[in-house]
């Protein structure tokens, strides 16, 4: 196989493992995202807006490296698109026009459905979707987001194809903007000069930065939440709060945690470690018995929560006693 060939069949093929295998996706419904096979929570925005960043930034630096050839050697539309048509305009069926049809339509009833799922799994957890769509589950959302996803996939490869090209597609028009003398000859050298230098060290930085935040993640989260707030019982004043602590790692983990600037007067949370399954949430009740001196005195309370690794995250609770 030539080398054009392999490229375009190796991008056909991430395109559908890349969501699979949490290679990057972004889970719409629970709030994660998973990038190089590791799980984050929202509170991680940084790392995905970094993600995002960077693959935006690999398509405009491809335009402005190789010019239009992205579209031939890597796109997995016009891969696609081009061997279908290969196919149907193949000796054996372009004299017989019904099973040509038949053939165009049937790949395209065989596809679109493949293809709108790798769609919706860039956003939606698969393992479910796929439950959904075995059940016929017309109740969810996602259902009908397939649907819809594979009722267009189903027009683009049986009708639009390479007119989709021509007309509609927004990366092909960014191409044209800027596509320039150098770009359009193409070439690794336009990755050392002009603009494309200059993408070429964007690029770089970012890929750097990303990489050194995936891997000195916590792997862990953590929310503080108000329950019971100024509820007087025997001398003392209550203040609850629901404290969750998320594991995203694909192990068990054991977290401690650490309660400072809590006035000696208070009754502090007796809670000190907690082990949490692998990919699950443990919620702590934290209970502060607090003296009637205190009403009326602000206190910032720092909780920090260290797992095995020693990564901590710290949060602040403001408590400010009142008498109900
Ligand atoms: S114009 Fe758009 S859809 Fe067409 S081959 Fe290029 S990138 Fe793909």
């Amino acid at each position: 196989m030539k080398n054009r060939t392999w490229l375009q069949v190796l991008i056909l093929v991430l395109f559908f493992i890349v969501p699979l295998f949490d290679i990057f996706r972004i889970d719409m419904v629970h709030l994660h995202f998973y990038v190089l096979g590791r799980k984050f929570s929202f509170d991680d925005g940084y790392i995905l807006l970094l993600t995002v960043l960077v693959l935006v930034f690999t398509f405009v630096s491809i335009s402005k490296w190789f010019g239009r050839q992205f579209c031939g050697w890597m796109c997995p539309h016009n891969t696609f698109s081009g061997y279908l048509t290969k196919l149907t305009n193949s000796k054996a069926l372009k004299n017989n026009a019904t099973l040509r049809n038949t053939i165009d339509i049937g790949l395209s009833v065989i596809f679109a459905p493949v293809i709108g799922f790798s769609m919706i799994a860039y956003f939606y957890n698969p393992q479910d979707l796929l439950a959904e769509i075995i059940h016929f589950d017309t109740s969810a959302w996602s259902f009908w987001a397939y649907f819809i996803t594979t009722v267009f996939f189903f027009l683009m490869i049986n009708r639009l194809r390479h007119k989709f090209c021509r007309n509609a597609c927004p990366y092909g028009m960014l191409q044209m903007i800027l596509s320039d003398k150098n770009s359009r000859q193409g070439g690794f050298r336009n990755m050392f000069r002009g603009a494309g230098f200059v993408l070429t060290i964007l690029m770089t930085v970012m890929i750097s930065l990303l990489l050194v935040a995936i891997f000195n993640s916590t792997g862990f989260a953590v929310s503080i939440a108000k329950n019971i707030q100024g509820i007087p019982a025997q001398n003392k004043i209550i203040y609850t709060y629901n404290l969750e602590i998320e594991n995203l790692e694909k192990q068990p983990m054991a977290y401690t945690l650490e309660y400072k600037n809590i006035p000696q007067t208070w009754d502090s949370p007796q809670v000190k470690t907690v082990t949490v399954p692998a990919n699950s949430v443990s919620t702590q009740s934290l209970i502060f018995r607090i003296d009637q001196g205190s009403v009326g005195i602000n206190t910032n309370v720092t909780v920090i929560v260290k797992n095995e690794k020693g990564k901590t995250i710290e949060r602040e609770l403001n408590i400010f006693p009142i008498r109900k």
